[in-house]
Formats: C-alpha cells, sequence, structure tokens
C-alpha cells in the first residue's frame, strides 16, 4: 500500500505541476453519422491546434499544445466515420487526441468557439467521407506538420559517471499509449512504472549499477526511442517491463522474452505484434527502417548481443522462482521491435497478465512490488558481475 500511495502522490504531484499553465481538456464526444460526423473538444480556454493525416492505418491527429486532461483518459468510442479514439500526452505539455477512421475522410469544416460562462471553450471538427485518393493527397500535405508536431526525443537526463555498468529500464506505454487495461480498470503503464521506479530504488540502493529510466512520468515514449536510449548511452543491458494483456484470460505469471524473428508459440506472437503497435496507437507515422545492416562486424555483434539476451533471461527466470508466480512456460520468443538495439543484451519482462484477474489482484495487493523488485535486482547485479568476471563486454 505504501508503494502505492507513494506512487499515487508522485502521479498527482505531477498532475498539479502541470495543471498550472495548462489548458484543460474537460470533455470530447462525437456526433452525427457516417455522412457526417462531428468531434467535439471541451476546453477551459480557447485552445491553439494542428490537425494532421496519417494512412496506414489511416487516422486523424488532433495536437493540442499546452494543453492537459481532466482526470484519467479513457478510450473513446467510435461513431460515424471515427471508429475509435484515445487521447493522452505525446510529450510533456503536449497532447494529442488520434481518431481512428473507419473511411478515408474530409476535414470540412473547423472552428473555435470562445468559451462563454458557463460553457466551455469548443473546438469543433467536421468530417466528411471522401476519396482514398483525396485522403492520400492530405496525408502527403500533412507531412511536414506532423514532424513539427512529432515531440523530438528528449536528451535524457545528464548521467552522473559513476563508472558503474548501466541498466536502462524501459517502462513500457506510456501518456496517449495507457497499455493494457484489467478487467478491474488497473492500467499497464501504471504498473510498468511504479516497477521500474521500484526497481530503479532498489539498484541504486545497492550501489553496484547505474539506473536509467527512458521514461519518468506519464509521457510517450517511442519504440526507437527507448532502443536509443540504450544505444546512446551504451548500457549493458536493457529491461523493457510489461503487463499486457492476452486473449487466453486463464494464462497467467511472470515472463521473460528475447527477439527472435520466429516466434516461440502463437501467444508470444500476437503479443509481439500487439506491443509493436503502441507508436500507430500514439499518432506516429511508421518509417520504413532497414532493418538489418549488411554488415559483418554488426553481424557480429548481434549475434553475441542475442546469445547474451538469451542466457540473461534464463538466469533471470531462474532466480525469479521465489519471488514472483511464474508462467507455465516463463522464457518465451517473439519479434519485438523494442529489443532490436544490435549492441545491448535485450529482454522484455511481462510481469504478469492484465487479462487475468488474479495478476491483476497482485499488482493491486499491499506488498507488491517490494520483493520482486528485490528479486529482479538481484538477478541483474549477479549476470552483470558474471558478465564482469568472464572478460566480455560490460562496459
Ligand atoms: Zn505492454
Amino acid at each position: 500500500m505504501r508503494n502505492m500511495l507513494r506512487f499515487l502522490c508522485f502521479v498527482m504531484a505531477t498532475a498539479i505541476a502541470g495543471s498550472a499553465w495548462a489548458n484543460i481538456v474537460a470533455d470530447m464526444r462525437l456526433i452525427g453519422d457516417a455522412e457526417r460526423t462531428r468531434f467535439v473538444v471541451d476546453m477551459e480556454t480557447s485552445p491553439e491546434y494542428v490537425i494532421s493525416r496519417l494512412s496506414d492505418p489511416d487516422r486523424l491527429i488532433i495536437d493540442l499544445p499546452d494543453a492537459e486532461f481532466d482526470g484519467p483518459p479513457e478510450p473513446g468510442e467510435g461513431r460515424g466515420l471515427v471508429s475509435d479514439y484515445r487521447y493522452g500526452l505525446i510529450a510533456p505539455g503536449k497532447a494529442r487526441i488520434v481518431l481512428d477512421l473507419g473511411a478515408p475522410v474530409e476535414v470540412v469544416n473547423t472552428f473555435v468557439l470562445d468559451p462563454v460562462s458557463p460553457e466551455p471553450a469548443r473546438l469543433v471538427i467536421d468530417l466528411a467521407p471522401t476519396s482514398t485518393e483525396q485522403f492520400q493527397a492530405a496525408v502527403g500535405r500533412d507531412r511536414p506538420q506532423q514532424a513539427r508536431a512529432r515531440a523530438a526525443p528528449r536528451p535524457g537526463p545528464p548521467l552522473a559517471d559513476t563508472g558503474l555498468p548501466l541498466v536502462v529500464l524501459d517502462p513500457g506505454h506510456g501518456g496517449i499509449d495507457s497499455g493494457a487495461v484489467g478487467q478491474g480498470g488497473l492500467r499497464e503503464k501504471e504498473v510498468t512504472l511504479e516497477f521500474a521506479l521500484a526497481l530503479a530504488q532498489e539498484l541504486r540502493a545497492a550501489g553496484k549499477l547505474e539506473p536509467l529510466l527512458t521514461r519518468e512520468d506519464d509521457t510517450f515514449v517511442s519504440l526507437s526511442d527507448r532502443v536509443d536510449v540504450a544505444r546512446d548511452n551504451q548500457a549493458a543491458l536493457f529491461v523493457s517491463i510489461h503487463a499486457d494483456t492476452v486473449r487466453q484470460d486463464y494464462v497467467r505469471g511472470a515472463t521473460v522474452y528475447t527477439l527472435s524473428d520466429d516466434a516461440s508459440d502463437e501467444l508470444a506472437a500476437a503479443l509481439a505484434e500487439r506491443e509493436n503497435r503502441s507508436d500507430i496507437l500514439a499518432g506516429l507515422a511508421i518509417e520504413d527502417q532497414p532493418d538489418e545492416v549488411a554488415d559483418i562486424l554488426v553481424d557480429l555483434a548481434r549475434r553475441e548481443t542475442r546469445n547474451l539476451s538469451v542466457r540473461f533471461a534464463k538466469s533471470l527466470v531462474g532466480d525469479m522462482e521465489d519471488a514472483f508466480t511464474l508462467n507455465s512456460n516463463p522464457w518465451r520468443r517473439a519479434a519485438f521491435k523494442v529489443l532490436k538495439a544490435p549492441e545491448v543484451p535485450s529482454v522484455l519482462l511481462e510481469l504478469g497478465y492484465l487479462s487475468n484477474a488474479e495478476d491483476e489482484e497482485m499488482f493491486r495487493s499491499e506488498k507488491w512490488p517490494e520483493a520482486q523488485a528485490k528479486a529482479i535486482a538481484r538477478a541483474v547485479e549477479s549476470f552483470l558481475a558474471d558478465q564482469l568476471t568472464a572478460g566480455k563486454r560490460v562496459p
């Protein structure tokens, strides 16, 4: 409970600190039908906004600089031309709403109504059906706008040069991407952040390794930025932390995933596919990145990294036995984008599954996650200590 309280205080403090200057989004709704759909956003004061389109899949992105959402963002229900929508922070002080489109749309009208007490300010966006060609042309025109609105990768906090091996902890999801939601309403992005903060504290207290988090609050970080934090800081290890949902609600228990082009099983494949959609959910264009660099040295490094990742995954599973309820098949493989740093051993840790009622209850329990964070901290320390004595490539 203490940890949960500490976490809630942290969240509230962040919210209060932010609300001093931000324009608050109080409500939003869809009106109309498939002929004409209106999207309305209620805000404290008249907002600035940028609208852009993305294809593959078709989305309409509304960026609201200096805005925040009142209360926890819940995904909205679709109507008319909009099949679904979600909202949240894409970066500190940068709010974003992403409308998933059921068909190509044209923005036929947008306007802002200034607040007249007791009515709030309103941003109104009217959509009508259009052809795929017209929509694609608009996507092309919006591209530079998209690039401007997109959050620049945040430079990490300055690192003290402790000389200690660096471990990057990556709390999954955040901001506009809530991740999975349990039946009791617990959100994955909160579970992962709480655990990463506890683990970082544990590592820092032991003083053998330097932890670095890819996010320390409720903001969005793209998958490639997460990988870059590990690469740019020459991390000795990268641990991505998750608590997803899977279709099979009886599946429970902690599972460690490593990178593999071929998934070990169907569940792992489905999970990786879901995880890899994070950037799409957040309204980012997916650039075609050449996946593999044809270079023999990079290839060798990649192979050694994969071997090290597997070795760590196996020892981690062993070290987790006492503190965790383990999944019946606790080491699985799939093609997770976030595990693709060629030179940093990387694993993805599912703490449990929010689709399982017992796991969700465990995440809410009073004792969570002290013993579990301790177990992971000791496992990471002993793995890297072994690597050091074996003269492996640990900075
Ligand atoms: Zn996840």
